[in-house]
């Protein structure tokens, strides 16, 4: 495994394994790797010749008053768990190599309709952030297949459409969410979580559950999983607990189309989002199966 700082020397080792008939794998992450990361990366391993992943914490998807500074960054661990997970590039720049211009240099700015919703309302920017990087790695790596978890629903709504706009010859992975055996999803924000909060998070993959499962309610409507979902989240400060249509983002209004489910909410100081497709598997039953999976 190689690690990688600057972009020339990323542009080769591309061009090199282009060269030799290979596919490449990326998985963009800003580090702090986890179980949910792994899963990225060994989907990557398996489907692609070369796998690279990218750490980054990239601060122009952070707004003035957000986590940047303070964001959780252990490389050593990161290059240990790539290492282990047969990795062969980990991409980690400075952040004066990806922006020697300074900020905020040239932007993509994704379509209004993807981002005034969910978390796009609470974090002005943050999508054009997202959109920025992801493109710049693009260009950069050239991959075959990049990878995404499905835990950040509306970031891959935000990719999915920007690969699509500027013609990136990607093909995106959209991967399940990976959870604690008792629920929570896995992000590297959960660090900052003490005991009492990690158990007062818990109301949020339940709130998830309960709405999955009012969904399964014969004549059920949008507003009753609302309820049944709003009934688990009395005791936490919500941001936002929408319903929302899979592909326009927009406010779901019957259950016949894909929705997903989606919260923000924080558990002391520390903010957390989670969602569940309403046609997919429970969330608290993926917990288990998804624990397996990465044991
Ligand atoms: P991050 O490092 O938080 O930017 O995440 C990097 C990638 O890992 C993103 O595509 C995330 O959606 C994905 N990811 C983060 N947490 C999870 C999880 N619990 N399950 C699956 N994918 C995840």
């Amino acid at each position: 495994m190689e690690v990688l700082r600057a972009n020339d020397d990323v542009r080769r080792r591309a061009t090199q394994a282009r060269q030799a008939g290979e596919t490449i794998g990326l998985v963009p992450t800003m580090g702090f790797l986890h179980a949910g990361h792994r899963a990225l990366i060994e989907r990557a391993r398996a489907e692609n010749g070369r796998v690279a992943v990218s750490v980054f914490v990239n601060p122009t998807q952070f707004g003035p008053t957000e986590d940047f500074a303070r964001y959780p960054r252990d490389e050593d661990r990161d290059l240990a768990l790539c290492q282990e997970a047969g990795v062969d590039w980990v991409y980690a720049p400075s952040v004066e190599e990806l922006y020697p211009h300074g900020q905020p240099g040239t932007l993509v700015t994704p379509p209004e309709g993807l981002t005034t919703s969910l978390c796009g309302e609470f974090r002005p920017g943050h999508f054009t952030g997202v959109a920025t990087v992801v493109a710049k790695l693009f260009a950069l790596w050239g991959p075959d297949r990049a990878y995404f978890g499905l835990k950040d629903f509306q970031q891959t709504a935000v990719l999915r459409r920007m690969a699509a706009d500027l013609c990136f010859p990607v093909a995106l992975v959209l991967a399940p969410t990976i959870r604690e055996t008792d629920g929570l999803a896995l992000s590297s924000r959960n660090i900052y979580l003490d005991p009492a909060e990690r158990q007062a998070a818990l109301a949020i993959p339940r709130a998830l559950q309960a709405g999955w499962e009012q969904a399964r309610v014969a004549g059920s409507r949008p507003s009753a999983v609302l309820e049944a979902a709003a009934r688990h989240l009395t005791g936490m400060q919500v941001q936002y607990l929408s319903l929302v249509d899979r592909d326009s983002l927009e406010p779901a209004t019957d259950l016949g189309r894909p929705a997903v489910l989606a919260i923000a909410a924080y558990s002391g100081k520390t903010r957390l989002i989670d969602n569940v497709a309403l046609d997919g598997p429970a969330p608290l039953a993926l917990a288990a199966s998804a624990q397996e999976g990465v044991a």
